[in-house]
């Protein structure tokens, strides 16, 4: 019996097949990995912590009081007026709660439905690398054409890893085939965040070649320093932007899966086109959470960030002991390790083998670059530091163990 599919095809074109078959992704695979040997979890990013109680009792009165049947494909509009609201209360963005506010099935739904919707077969679409593994899946599977513009690292005067993006570089990566850019600022794996000249050159180079710039923007509250800076607030960008962003990670909420959409409404209706035929709708009980969740006060929202920020450094400076090379992230989940300085040149191999040797999971930065073409980032893991702090203390004692062992 044939099997394979357009989704195989795409899979094979963005390097994800072994042996001819679509092979689980690196967070499914690492996950079921530390369960079955019961590592430390420091690979797929989801939090340990509870959402913020208004959200989660919102959500079971909800259950309880009959939101139980498919909501508006759209979204519902409560949840709509409170992405409206909550892009005008952060960033000064102002959007119609009606017809330019999409809800999704996560940010992984929005990213699908626009790549599926915009890219025809040959676009060129333009990422970073390292860029979340879901991106070059999408684009293969629209017929798009995936180009990218490396983070490079180099080490700062403390001896600490920094990683950022050459304009220049970046500027080079547009000709008349680019059809999206695709921003994802707070960016993962690294965390860098793009600033305000890097994002300025992304948006006329995208004026200049008539582009459509996407942004993903899922770590938007999740910062340590800066504040997020969206993409559409630069002049000219707002008309050609399709903004992303999802309730998981600024919520605590990964396994709920809804996201959102806000762009001008002729791209919500195409996209709309596609969306509608991948899930219709999304969960009906938690669009309410969602909507009252965003509509906490600020300081809110700055707790989970410094709460995180704490389970940052006590990542980052266990590794720097051990004698990893850290960067120190500005938003986000992760951390950036070189293994290099402990004889390790090749992450991928290690990650394999530390969840026996050490108790521990991580992922090798390699799974997100094309065909694992990592170049410099050879020995470069990812360590997930939303997990709560007896997980993180236990897998920093497992690591130092390991090391001097
Ligand atoms: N984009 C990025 C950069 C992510 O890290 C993730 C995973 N959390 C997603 C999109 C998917 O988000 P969701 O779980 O809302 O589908
Ligand atoms: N965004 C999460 C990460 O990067 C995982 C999402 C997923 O499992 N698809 O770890």
């Amino acid at each position: 019996m044939e099997t394979s599919g357009p989704w195989t095809r795409a899979s094979a074109a963005a390097g994800l097949l072994v042996d001819g078959v679509a092979r689980p992704t690196v967070f499914a695979r690492t996950s079921a990995l530390a369960a079955r040997l019961g590592a430390a979890n420091l690979g797929q990013g989801f939090p340990d912590t509870q959402p913020p109680a208004v959200v989660a009792d919102a959500a079971v009165a909800a259950i309880r009081s009959g939101h139980n049947q498919y909501p508006p494909g759209a979204g519902t509009p409560e949840l709509r007026e409170s992405i409206a609201a909550h892009q005008a209360r952060w960033y000064g963005l102002h959007w119609d709660p009606d017809s330019e506010v999409l809800v999704s099935t996560g940010a992984t739904e929005a990213l699908a439905a626009t790549i599926l919707a915009l890219v025809e077969p040959g676009d060129e679409v333009i990422t970073l690398e390292p860029f979340y593994d879901q991106y070059a899946a999408m684009i293969a599977l629209a017929g798009g054409v995936h180009r990218t513009v490396p983070i490079a690292s180099r080490q700062s005067p403390g001896g600490d890893l920094v990683l950022d993006v050459d304009p220049e570089q970046l500027r080079a990566a547009f000709s008349e085939r680019t059809r999206l850019v695709l921003v994802n600022s707070p960016h993962n794996p690294t965390g860098v965040m793009l600033g305000a000249g890097v994002l300025q050159t992304i948006v006329e180079q995208a004026v200049a070649h008539d582009a459509i710039i996407v942004t993903d923007e899922v770590y938007e509250h999740l910062t340590y320093g800066p504040a997020h800076l969206p993409i559409a607030t630069l002049p000219g960008a707002q008309e050609r932007t399709v903004s992303i962003s999802s309730a998981g990670k600024t919520l605590s909420v990964t396994g709920w899966k809804i996201g959102w959409i806000t762009a001008r409404e002729e791209l919500i209706t195409a996209i709309t086109g596609t969306k509608q035929w991948l899930t219709y709708a999304s969960g009906a009980p938690l669009q309410g959470a969602v909507a009252a969740g965003l509509g906490m006060e600020p300081d809110a929202f700055r707790e989970i960030a410094a709460d995180l920020r704490e389970r940052r450094d006590l990542l980052t400076s266990g590794l720097r002991s051990i004698g990893f090379r850290v960067s120190v992230p500005d938003a986000g989940y992760f951390v950036v390790a070189d293994a290099a300085g402990l004889g390790e040149d090749d992450a991928a191999a290690l990650c394999e083998r530390l969840p026996e040797e050490a108790g521990v999971v991580a992922i090798p930065l390699s799974a997100f670059y094309r065909n694992g073409e990592v170049g410099e980032a050879r020995s470069y893991l990812r360590l997930a530091f939303c997990k709560d702090r007896p997980t993180i203390e236990s897998a920093l004692e497992r690591l130092e163990t390991w090391a001097r062992g």
